[in-house]
């Protein structure tokens, strides 16, 4: 799929833009602070309905606006698909003084009002950015954005299955808490249990799953990417207290059998911490490099590569998923490259209908410079499309 307009207004640093996109690659160049990472952003953001770096949605809206009566941002974007032509329409309203006015998200899909989780995956897109690097070198919760971003796009199963967890799981948890202080009986866990581990095999099953495709992928990409000197691996450590060990259980039944197994054998320790210690809210996924665990022992470089290969494997994943081409937004990455990977990376970009790259430093990339398709200067929150160098 490629995005062949776009709208916004009052989005972070800008006004109003509108423009039209090609196909193939197109090139963002601007100073700092000009307003690139939030370009890209917005786009993400109509993908996913989520935002890739804000943790709350006034701040999306223009500052200037907040203020007024009804601060609102918009976005919108027409998209040509295979499984056909798509208008995309997100309304992000902030904090109101008029307490009528509700924050949050509006959406269209088609001019149809759609919640945001309904319209979560129809403009497909994968995000490069120079944080990727936590995926390798941070926290779990990393990978776990990392698998939910990519798996909630093309499967809505998930993200409801996901949205129910988060719910039991803090009911559970509130739950543990009265057993502990022994407000409640221990047996209220039954129905709970069954819940948690209802949703939670649900995620693990499309998590293992996913996981597969990005193992093969990504082992793919590091070759390619590094001329056959490093070797990565992907193992999905699913959080099964003990149980998680050699096998991996082949549907979603299975793992909802091993995951009640767990809750029935860790349950006094549960109520001692008043917490729920096994599901797929803690797991975490082993990425190793030439055989050892990249967070401690991995090069920069040899992180920043294996998080480039993830990427690479998210935008093979979502093609295969989908069945058609996501679309691929490279936020100041290709900068900080060298140029076999850099050219490691386009060679794999370019079978996809639309690329989007953003760089402060053009003359790092004058090889993609004369490749692009179509150039634009964004400047102080406005973006002109210009000819030439
Ligand atoms: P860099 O090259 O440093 O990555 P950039 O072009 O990617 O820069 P952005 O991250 O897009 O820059 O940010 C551009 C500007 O947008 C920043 O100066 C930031 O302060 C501003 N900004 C962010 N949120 C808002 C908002 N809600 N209202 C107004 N301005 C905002
Ligand atoms: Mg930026």
């Amino acid at each position: 799929m490629f995005i062949f307009d776009i709208q916004i207004a009052n989005y972070r640093n800008y006004g109003r833009v509108s423009l039209k996109l090609d196909r193939g690659l197109n090139l963002f160049v601007g100073d700092n602070a000009q307003g690139k990472s939030n370009f890209l952003e917005a786009i993400y953001l109509m993908s996913t309905l989520r935002s890739s770096r804000a943790s709350n949605d006034a701040d999306l809206v223009r500052r200037d606006l907040l203020q007024t009566e009804f601060p609102v941002a918009r976005l919108s974007c027409e998209v040509e698909r295979s499984a056909g032509n798509l208008e995309l329409e997100v309304a992000i309203v902030g904090r109101t003084t008029d307490a009528t006015h509700r924050a949050g998200k509006r959406v269209r899909v088609n001019g149809v009002p759609k919640r945001a989780s309904d319209a979560v995956g129809q403009l497909a897109a994968v995000l490069f950015t120079t944080l990727d690097i936590d995926i390798v070198a941070g926290p779990p919760l990393m990978r776990r954005r990392y698998l939910d971003m990519m798996i909630s796009q093309v499967d809505r199963g998930y993200l409801r299955a996901m949205q129910r967890y988060a719910k039991v799981l803090q009911q559970r948890n509130s739950l543990l808490k009265r057993v502990q202080g022994r407000e409640a009986s221990s047996a209220e866990l039954n129905f709970w249990d069954q819940e948690l581990a209802h949703s939670g095999g649900v995620i693990m099953q499309a998590r293992a799953d996913a996981l597969g495709h990005v193992a093969l992928q990504a082992g793919f990409q590091m070759d390619r990417l590094s001329d056959g000197q490093e070797r990565i691996e992907v193992i999905y450590r699913p959080a099964l207290g003990g149980l998680d060990a050699n096998d991996s259980p082949i549907d979603e039944t299975e793992w909802t059998a091993r995951m009640l197994r767990a809750l029935g054998m860790l349950r006094s320790r549960e109520i001692a911490a008043g917490a729920t210690l096994v599901g797929p809210h803690r797991d975490d996924v082993l990425i190793e490099i030439n055989g050892m665990p990249s967070d401690s022992f991995a090069s920069r470089a040899q992180q920043r590569t294996a998080a480039l290969s993830l990427r690479l494997a998210e935008a093979s994943y979502l093609r295969r998923a989908l069945g058609d081409d996501p679309v691929v937004l490279l936020d100041d990455v290709l900068s900080e490259l060298d140029a076999r990977r850099r050219r490691g990376v386009l060679e794999f970009i370019d079978s996809f209908q639309q690329t989007i790259v953003t760089t402060a430093d053009p003359d790092r990339i004058r090889d993609i410079m004369t490749r692009a398709a179509g150039r634009y200067l964004v400047s102080a929150g406005t973006i002109t499309r210009f000819e030439g160098e």
